[in-house]
């Protein structure tokens, strides 16, 4: 479960009487099975990017820079999921070097798009895309980093939003819990004034079931969300999918719905097998 950060470096010495100069929090953003979207949404805060490199190090971050701070870091935010036996063995590594922790997007939280191989025969797959699949040394799932290591917080989204991006940098920056929001993408269009495409149009949408935090983009452009932030705090899977398929919609659709991006986030999972099953 996501948490905020226990404590964050002030950079004051422990000798009293003797101020240093004050240190910046060392960041590190480290990549695994991904698409690199969601670190592209940190170098997509071109107008806090200054800001943001005034107050941290930027240590680690090789879509950036190949130049490298060794660690510890104080805060680590980590994209992708472990879908190799490397990945595993360098989490951990990741995970002794930072004092915090963060994981960011669908990959990172919920195994990503990738975690579709979760429910087939990952050899299948290896024979079809690859001319030489003996090569290829791949575990049989992808999985979120928190089923590896411990994880301090974790931000939804494929990709992530960058203003929650700097809200959690800036809460860990300065010692409290990250304010984003647990309620659905359904709040999000009352907010805006959009009107509600499965109400209005009878248009399948996952909104109800999923977590907050892209605007509720997809229904300001008339089409359904399909759930990209991954699922709400206690959302209500049984009740939209039946409603889903009261429009028309039939369980293979919903099966696949609900495995797109988020296919190893617990609700959208059990909905998934629900559907699976019938
Ligand atoms: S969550 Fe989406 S945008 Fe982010 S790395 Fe994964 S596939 Fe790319
Ligand atoms: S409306 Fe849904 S699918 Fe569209 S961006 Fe938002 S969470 Fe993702």
């Amino acid at each position: 479960m996501a948490r905020g950060p226990r404590s964050v470096p002030t950079g004051k010495s422990k000798r009293a009487g003797k101020p240093t100069a004050k240190a910046r929090p060392k960041l590190a953003v480290w990549k695994f099975a991904s698409c690199d979207g969601c670190q592209l949404s940190l170098l997509d805060c071109e107008d806090e990017l200054l800001a943001l490199a005034g107050r941290l190090e930027i240590a680690h971050f090789l879509e950036a820079s190949r130049a490298v701070v060794k660690g510890p870091y104080d805060l680590s935010l980590v994209e992708g999921s472990i879908s190799t036996p490397e990945d595993v063995e360098r989490i951990r590594r990741v995970r002794r070097l930072s004092k915090h922790l963060v994981t960011i997007g669908a990959c990172a939280t919920a195994g990503g798009i990738q975690a579709l191989r979760n429910f087939q025969e990952v050899k299948e797959f290896l024979s079809i895309v690859y001319a030489t699949p003996d090569y290829i040394s791949t575990l049989a799932t992808s999985t979120p980093i928190s089923a590896h290591v411990k994880v301090d917080f974790e931000l939804r989204g494929c990709p992530i939003d960058k203003r929650q991006l700097l809200e959690v940098i800036g809460a860990f920056l300065y010692g409290r819990r990250p304010q984003t929001p647990p309620h659905s993408v359904c709040l999000e269009c009352k907010r805006r004034g959009t009107v509600c495409v499965m109400v209005a149009q009878g248009t399948p949408c996952l909104g109800p079931v999923t977590h907050a935090g892209c605007g509720a983009l997809c229904p300001a452009y008339a089409r359904g969300c399909y759930g990209c932030f991954g699922p709400m705090e206690t959302p209500n899977t049984r009740a939209l999918s039946e409603q889903w398929l009261k429009l028309g919609a039939t369980d293979d659709e919903l099966v696949r719905v609900f495995r797109t991006f988020n296919a190893e986030a617990g609700p959208f999972r059990t909905a998934g097998e629900a559907h699976e099953k019938r």
